[in-house]
């Protein structure tokens, strides 16, 4: 079969990476409860700064939070390699912008995700993933952000929501770890 996964906060823990680099480039022990409470995909709103001061810092980190060590969540690389030893056929599709594609794909690499070249696909809108999941032919597709979710309903991709605060509105199976989850 064929799998589509997101990666940021999907697969990868990088909110909450940034959430620890915001901490220490500002000067402040913020904790993870209140990041744990926070309703947004953006994480300025913990560190009290507008939304265009959390996009600023937010892009002035970028090379940073992308490529320094951002945890895998527990259990998603094993859960992946394990797919594609059964057989299935690993996609990854990411929004992260196109000047740091290339960079992203060796890094997944490097964390032991599976990849093939030619289905990694990045650098396209959140909006446009619906398209690529449908060209694609996906089995089943795996993301965190309600924005993208929200585009993929009436399509016969099977799609998975990761358990993330921001998210507790979208009614849908729902992954809450890697290392215990089970295809429905
Ligand atoms: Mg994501």
């Amino acid at each position: 079969m064929r799998f589509g996964f997101d990666i940021d906060d999907t697969l990868i823990n990088l909110r909450e990476h940034a959430f620890h680099i915001y901490n220490k480039k500002l000067n402040q022990n913020i904790s993870l409860e209140i990041f744990n409470e926070l309703k947004t995909v953006e994480i300025h709103e913990a560190f009290s700064l507008t939304s265009e001061q959390g996009g600023q810092m937010w892009n002035s980190l970028l090379e940073e939070i992308y490529f320094t060590n951002c945890p895998a969540f527990e259990g998603a690389i094993e859960f992946i390699n394990e797919l594609q030893k059964e057989g299935h056929e690993i996609f990854y599709i990411t929004s992260r912008p196109k000047n740091y594609c290339p960079r992203t794909r060796q890094w997944v690499v490097e964390q032991g995700f599976p990849v093939v070249d030619a289905n990694f696909y990045c650098g396209m809108q959140d909006d446009e993933k619906i398209h690529i999941i449908k060209e694609l032919k996906l089995d089943y597709y795996f993301d965190d952000k309600p924005a993208v979710l929200n585009t993929l309903t009436d399509i016969p991709t099977k799609i998975y929501v990761k358990d993330q605060s921001y998210n507790q509105h979208v009614n849908i199976p729902r992954v809450k770890s890697w290392v215990d989850f089970k295809l429905q």
